[in-house]
């Protein structure tokens, strides 16, 4: 537009030989006319454009510079081959706050706390984020709840020490609203360059997924490590093999004996999966299971379990007829609507009694969504189908809650058993967990006996079965069906606890 008055006015000059006279008076003061609207056009395009320039590199709620700003100056940074750190930090209490305060309250909370942050950075060596001649700043907005700086200079982990905990202290008493305080934790992560990449989106990515990764109990911030990185892409390949690892006949299940401590006999087994993966070779349940709930895919192992588990359980009740089965279960598997609908088909093709199989649950599984899974918990109940309550003594739950949820079976972790001879702390336990499962009217299974002594002890606090390598290791199928028509009745010593050690 700018182009096409100045090009008329210009004609209009040249068309008229620039005379003066009453004509060269008129061009002139459409001369400076002109001039002067296009100097106001020329003035608000740039204005227009610096406020769009603006808006790009900046977040409108925090008016902090944006995750482009961040990476144009690690860009320049590493154009210069000087070393920095990104530190990125995310305070968690910020989504809460912004579901008890609403969203505009929750922004007047976290500028006031970012204000300070950004005060007391100025003290310290973080790179000023140059905004314009009239303002800077020391944080960026990087993503939705995500901030962070750059510290310049080389790696000192003491420093960063320093700025973590000044972000720290900054959250520490939380954000306010007519006498509501929230606090929260802050996830703080970092990567250093040119240790960790040599691109600006490369450090910015390694700062993510330090921050992402779980601390240790009392770390206050991470740096990244390339070990759990590749962990992580460990992590990523186990969950993308698992998806196929159905289809491809991979699976396979294990039997481990379960004996009645005062008779010797065996009342039934656990069924344990085992996969065996053409490159990975055999992948431990320990690493797999919790891959399978996270990425998705746990409710189909569950299922091909409770399926192939219920067949081999109906040819284990020919040799043994009151056998039963005990299948683990996932805390994602709880809230599968299939799960009941699925057990109650397989049980009546397979002709097999609800109250011969038992579904183990982690304690940890209890306590997730609490009343939605009573509601499932009862509808197992209704089927017919036991419950057991797996590694018992390794989570938080209370008696009050595990007796109102109303388990048959509580299984002591082998942890407290392994060991049982040598830990007065482990004996403690274990007979604890005996006489809270007869106040509860369950049954109690040990896992992991392993020798005479540890058989003896749990004896004689009152355990009813016990599982372990000392009667047999997880069998295969076939195995076990050779291990329980020949065996059926293992020898214990009814007096084995005179081989008790004080
Ligand atoms: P868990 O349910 O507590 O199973 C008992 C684990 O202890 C099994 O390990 C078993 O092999 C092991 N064990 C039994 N007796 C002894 C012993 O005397 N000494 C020692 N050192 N270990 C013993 P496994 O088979 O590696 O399974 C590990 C965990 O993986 C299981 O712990 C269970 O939480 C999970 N898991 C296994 N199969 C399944 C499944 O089908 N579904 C789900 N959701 N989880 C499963
Ligand atoms: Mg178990
Ligand atoms: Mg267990």
């Amino acid at each position: 537009m700018l182009l096409t008055i100045v090009t008329q006015v210009l004609s209009l000059f040249i068309w008229n030989g620039f005379g003066i006279g009453y004509h060269g008076v008129h061009n002139t003061i459409l001369l400076i006319t002109s001039l002067a609207i296009c100097s106001v056009l020329l003035l608000k395009d740039r204005q227009q454009i610096s406020a769009f320039s603006y808006s790009m590199l900046h977040d409108a709620d925090t008016k902090l510079p944006n995750k482009q700003f961040l990476l144009a100056q690690m860009v320049k940074k590493v154009s210069q081959k000087q070393h920095f750190s990104v530190l990125l930090f995310k305070p968690h209490v910020l989504s809460n706050a912004r579901s008890t305060f609403g969203f505009e309250q929750a922004n007047i909370c976290i500028n006031e706390r970012l204000s300070i942050l950004n005060t007391q950075l100025q003290t310290m060596n973080a790179l000023k984020l140059e905004i314009q001649a009239s303002r800077s700043a020391w944080l960026a907005h990087v993503d939705d709840s995500t901030f962070g700086c750059l510290v310049i200079g080389e790696l000192e982990l003491s420093h960063i020490e320093q700025f973590a905990c000044l972000i720290h202290g900054v959250f520490e008493e939380g954000l306010t609203h007519e006498d509501i305080n929230l606090v929260d934790s802050v996830d703080i992560g970092v990567a250093y360059y040119p240790m960790h990449g040599n691109t600006a989106k490369q450090i910015l990515q390694c700062a993510i997924q330090a921050m992402t990764e779980k601390r240790l109990q009392g770390e206050r911030w991470r740096m990244f490590d390339s070990e759990s990185a590749r962990l992580s892409e460990q992590r990523l390949s186990i969950a993308a093999a698992l998806k196929i690892a159905i289809d491809e006949n991979q699976l396979s299940l294990h039997f481990q004996p379960q004996i009645c401590l005062k008779t010797g006999k065996v009342v039934g087994c656990e069924a344990l999966l085992r996969w065996h993966h053409p490159v990975f070779g055999a992948v431990s349940p320990d690493v797999f299971i919790p891959i399978a709930e996270s990425a998705g895919v746990i409710n189909q192992l569950t299922e091909w379990v409770v399926e192939n588990g219920i067949q081999w359980q109906a040819k284990f009740c020919k040799l043994i007829p009151d056998h039963v089965i005990s299948i683990n279960i996932s805390a994602k598997d709880l809230l599968n609507k299939d799960l009941p609908v699925l057990l109650i088909t397989i049980l009546n093709e397979q002709k097999v009694r609800a109250e011969s199989v038992m579904l183990e649950l982690t304690e940890s599984a209890t306590l997730e969504e609490s009343k939605k899974i009573k509601a499932t918990l009862d509808d197992y109940r209704l089927i017919g189908l036991k419950l057991a309550i797996d590694d018992f003594g390794t989570g938080y739950s209370s008696l009050a809650y595990l007796s109102q949820l109303g388990f048959d079976e509580v299984k002591i972790d082998k942890q407290f058993v392994l060991n049982l001879p040598f830990s007065v702390n482990d004996q403690s336990i274990c007979r604890a967990t005996c006489d809270i499962a007869a106040t509860l009217g369950a049954q109690v299974v040990a896992e992991g006996i392993e020798d005479e002594q540890s058989l003896a002890m749990l004896q004689s606090y009152g355990c009813q079965f016990g599982q372990g390598y000392y009667f047999s290791k997880p069998l295969c199928a076939d195995d076990y069906l050779a291990w329980i028509s020949d065996v059926q009745e293992v020898e214990i010593s009814l007096d084995a606890t005179a081989n008790l050690i004080d």
